[in-house]
């Protein structure tokens, strides 16, 4: 795929990322560190997305900035080096899916990974989907419509009801999903969809 630079990811997280991937991002940023599960989710997303090994390494060398140099190069970097296949098993390993993320390894406190959708409680997912895509379109008004959906549980409904309203400006419409009616299914797919439209 493309070529994306560490120095590129902000940028690209505030435009087309779905609120679990936001989510992570920001948590990182706030944070200067993330648990197991968390850097797990984000990070098989950042390779799938196109962060070569080397910068991922300077992503998370950069991100995870509580963390002394010796202790990163460890345990850090080979567990990177791990999920890019470069140790032990040399597996390459796909980015979780929507249905992986929802249904396993369920957050705890302190932990950044999972569905917003399914795993915020309601106050908290309606004020940081606000914060995170007013800047794209999402007004207050919007919010009944997506907590109803949420509240059946059709989380991945309520994420593609979101990259609708966000990519309005696209000409983008309720029922088009991220393109030809499809809802969305994948993160990387939800990003993937969300930077052609840019192009
Ligand atoms: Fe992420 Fe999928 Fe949840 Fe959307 S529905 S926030 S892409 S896990």
């Amino acid at each position: 795929g493309d070529e994306i630079t560490a120095d590129m990811v902000d940028d690209i997280s505030r435009k087309h990322f779905p609120a679990c991937m936001r989510n992570l991002h920001n948590a990182l940023k706030r944070d200067r560190h993330m648990k197991h599960f968390g850097r797990l989710q984000y990070g098989l997303f950042l390779k799938v997305l196109g962060l070569s090994i080397d910068e991922a390494i300077t992503f998370w060398r950069r991100g995870m900035s509580t963390i002394q140099d010796d202790k990163f190069n460890k345990e850090y970097k080979y567990n990177i080096r791990h999920s890019y296949g470069l140790e032990g098993k040399r597996a390459n390993y796909p980015a979780k899916s929507c249905q992986q993320i929802l249904m396993n390894d369920q957050p705890g406190s302190g932990d950044s990974h999972g569905c917003p959708y399914r795993h915020f409680s309601p106050e908290n997912l309606q004020t940081a989907l606000l914060s995170m895509y007013s800047s794209q379109g999402l007004t207050s008004a919007d919010i009944p419509e997506i907590m109803q959906i949420v509240k059946g549980g059709h989380y991945h409904v309520a994420c593609t009801r979101v990259f609708e309203i966000t990519h309005a400006k696209y000409g983008i419409r309720k029922d088009n999903g991220v393109g030809d009616g499809e809802s969305v299914t994948h993160p990387n797919q939800y990003a993937a969809k969300s930077r052609e439209l840019e192009l």
